[in-house]
């Protein structure tokens, strides 16, 4: 614990689910956290609540992940208030189901837009601040690599997408020793994907373990990605997916 102790982080999409665990770990490891969330507020400043009663340093930015000059700007605020940025967590991100030709145009946009280019957008504003040693950490999806239902062609594609971008750019960063790293989750209870939810058993059918994973769970990846002892892994797409993928 501590092992992140003056460091500052932005989250993406951290007012509830696997967002919301990855800010209050990484403040719990001692780093200044600022969080951002498309629509609940309220969802968000309890996030921040939270983390400044345990003693930690917390700031809520109201940020849409499609919207450049909302990126931008929520990476301006953080710098503002928490005084520099050292680690950037791509995590905002979702995914519409269905027949690649029933799906809605505008929802296959708005997840390139979010899980894609809200991703690459964050990196180029958070590269402006980042120092030498700093980490990019992004929140892909199993589905990446394994789709074993129909409905999630889209989805799996922006998910290949920034494991794509995750190999390319360590290659670009390493001479700063900045690692970039994609997290492979795979089915995790949240709002988003509920361990008790209609998916569930055919979920399970697919997975080694007879379980969901914890938001926390996937937390405490990127907590060890996002720390010292980690400055070696780069480039990888690592799963935590209770065998998904095996
Ligand atoms: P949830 O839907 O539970 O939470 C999503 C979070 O992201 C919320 O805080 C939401 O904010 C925020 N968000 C959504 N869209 C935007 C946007 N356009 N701009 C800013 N913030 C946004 O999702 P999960 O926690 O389940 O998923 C988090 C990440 O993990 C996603 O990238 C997802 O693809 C990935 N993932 C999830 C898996 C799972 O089984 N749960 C498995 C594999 C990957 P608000 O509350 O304001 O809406």
């Amino acid at each position: 614990t501590n092992t992140l102790n003056g460091k500052v982080a932005l989250v993406t999409g951290a007012s509830r689910g696997i967002g919301a665990a990855i800010a209050q770990r990484l403040a719990a490891d001692g780093a200044s956290v600022a969080l951002t969330y498309s629509h609940s507020k309220d969802r968000a400043e309890e996030v921040v609540a939270g983390i400044r009663s345990a003693g930690g340093r917390a700031h809520a930015i109201q940020a849409d992940s499609a919207r450049d000059e909302d990126i931008a700007a929520a990476v301006d605020e953080t710098v503002r208030a928490l005084g520099g940025l050292d680690i950037l967590v791509n995590n905002a991100g979702g995914g519409t189901f269905g027949p690649v030709q029933e799906l809605p145009l505008d929802a296959i946009d708005t997840m390139i837009n979010v899980n894609i280019r809200g991703v690459v957008v964050g990196i180029r504003e958070a590269l402006r601040h980042l120092p030498d040693g700093g980490r990019i950490i992004t929140i892909g999806s199993i589905n990446a690599d394994r789709i074993p239902f129909p409905g999630g062609s889209v989805y799996g594609m922006t998910k290949s997408a920034v494991a794509g971008l995750t190999r390319g750019l360590a290659r670009e960063l390493g001479p700063r020793a900045i690692t970039v790293n994609n997290v492979q989750p795979g089915p995790t209870d949240t709002d988003a994907n509920p361990a008790d939810g209609p998916m569930s058993s055919s979920m399970l059918g697919w997975m080694a373990l007879d379980r969901f994973g914890r938001s926390e769970e996937i937390a405490a990846m990127v907590s060890y990605l996002a720390g010292p002892e980690a400055g070696f892994v780069t480039g990888a797409s690592l799963d935590i997916d209770g065998g998904f993928g095996a």
